[in-house]
């Protein structure tokens, strides 16, 4: 079984990246940001305990995002490999995913990482917002989740590079041609 964590800030291509990657690899995805806004929308206990969070564009804190996301990776006991997506963004949650995977006698066997600099960052956003319409995608609440990405999400960058775990890949350019460039790590390290 092997596993990537698609790391990026919000707008970098982490969702268009990982559907192909998913019908390429036949990985199962798990973004935690889909999976809070289905309990969101859907009004379950988690949903209502995080709506407010999610909308102010802040991260939800560790220990219920951590629950969340073990949850739904025992749903998943015949998975062939894992694609996590908007997971890990903090140092805690990648340290409880490395646990996460060794309790499955698995392990993280790519991070990568895809770099995108601020000013594209907000042009792709605003051009989804037109589309998407997504709450958090409303000028303040995305500076506050630019700004988590950048004071709390980017502390996982090194935890992973000190162990030679981290892949950087340019997130500017043509969809294909970034895929082409994840798809050549993943099977670089077969
Ligand atoms: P995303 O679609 O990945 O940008 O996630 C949307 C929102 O869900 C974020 O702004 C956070 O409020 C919450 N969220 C998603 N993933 C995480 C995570 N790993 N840790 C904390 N909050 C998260």
């Amino acid at each position: 079984m092997k596993n990537l964590v698609l790391f990026g800030p919000p707008g970098a291509g982490k969702g268009t990246q990982s559907e192909k990657l998913i019908q390429k690899y036949g990985f199962v995805h798990i973004s935690t940001g889909d999976l809070f806004r289905w309990h969101t929308k859907n009004e379950t206990p988690l949903g209502r305990q995080v709506k407010e969070i999610m909308n102010s564009g802040a991260l939800v804190p560790d220990e219920i995002t951590i629950a969340m996301l073990r949850e739904e990776v025992k749903r998943h006991p015949q998975a062939g490999g894992f694609l996590f997506d908007g997971f890990p963004r903090t140092v805690a949650q990648a340290e409880a995913l490395d646990a996460l995977m060794r309790e499955l006698g698995t392990a993280i066997h790519h991070v990568i990482a895809l770099e995108v600099d601020e000013q594209e960052l907000r042009q792709r956003i605003a051009k989804r917002k037109a589309i998407e319409n997504r709450a958090d995608d409303e000028e303040e609440k995305l500076n506050k989740r630019i700004t988590e990405y950048f004071t709390k999400t980017i502390h996982v960058l090194p935890f992973y590079e000190k162990q030679g775990r981290l892949v950087r890949i340019n997130g500017v350019g043509k969809i294909e041609d970034i895929f082409a460039a994840i798809c050549n790590e993943l099977d670089r390290k077969k």
